[in-house]
Order: C-alpha cells, then structure tokens, then sequence
C-alpha cells in the first residue's frame, strides 16, 4: 500500500490483454448535504491493457460520517463502490488521462464515492423519526401525542358529546 494513487501504467498501456494490479491509498475530504467523507480512501484494483490505453477496474472504499434524515442520529459507516475508468493520452470529458506514463485514480475513485453516499440516509429502515410537534426522539421514547384535545377550543364540545 503506498500513500498515493498515482501510479506507473508504462509496459501495459497499449498493450490489450496485459494486466497489472494495484493498490494505494489518499485523502479525500468531500461534503454532500450533512454526509462528510474526511478520511483515507483505499483504492486497488487491476490495469488491462488496451489498443490506445488502459481499462482501470478499481474498488474504493472510505469512513463517512452520516445524519439520519428522520432523527438526526449520527454515525459512521464505509463506502465502498467499484467501478472502470478508462486512460489513454487523450483526455476524457473529466478530463482524467495517461500523463508522463502514469494515471492519477484519486479523481474517478472520489467521483464514485460520492455517487455512493446515500442522499437520505436512515439510521435503521424502520427508524420512527422526532416528534414533529415536540421533537421527542420516538425510538427512544413514546411521545404523549398532541392529539389529546384538552387545549382545543372543541373541548368543551367534546365532553358534551362523551358519555
Ligand atoms: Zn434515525
Ligand atoms: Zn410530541
């Protein structure tokens, strides 16, 4: 594992069928909504060779820090993603290319972390969420409810109609 993910493509490169793995790690700092991804990525996978450059097959994976949406619990989790990116001496539209004999896969392994983060996460499928009246977290505790008409101007009206 070296602290980079720059690496060397010279020999495979242009050369269909030729493989050859790889594995590195580097910061990534990202934000999307509440979720923040401030930590090491891990990325490794294998270079194949290709007529005009190489096909990158990669796993990712990073901590991320999320917000439940429903009650606002935070906790960590790992993202993990696979995916391909393919290099040769011409940029692609992210602009990512075979420069000086090496690739930099920091760029298309933060792309698809990003694409990983959830956009409404949920602490738990069933997570019943706050108290939109009192903010009582209902996971924990049962809220009384609001529903008890004591204060509502139909009160009165209500005990003539109870027995
Ligand atoms: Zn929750
Ligand atoms: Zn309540």
């Amino acid at each position: 594992m070296t602290d980079s993910l720059i690496f060397k493509v010279e020999g495979v490169a242009g050369k269909p069928g030729l493989k050859r793995d790889f594995t590195g790690a580097a910061r990534i700092h990202v934000q999307v909504l509440d979720s923040v991804v401030d930590d090491e990525m891990a990325v490794s996978g294998t270079f194949t060779g290709t007529v005009d450059g190489v096909e990158a097959r990669f796993t990712a994976s990073t901590p991320v820090d999320l917000v439940c949406t429903r009650c606002l619990t935070e906790w960590t989790t790992v993202l993990e993603t696979t995916a391909d990116q393919h290099f040769s001496k011409i940029p692609d539209e992210d602009g990512y290319a075979i420069v000086d004999g090496t690739v930099d896969m920091a760029g298309p392994a933060t792309d698809e972390l990003v694409l990983a983060i959830p956009l409404a996460p949920v602490c738990k499928p069933d997570c019943k969420g706050l108290c939109p009246t009192c903010g009582t977290d209902l996971n924990t505790e049962p809220c009384d409810g609001h529903g008890d008409d004591s204060d509502s101007p139909f009160a009165p009206l209500k005990d003539l109609f109870d027995p």
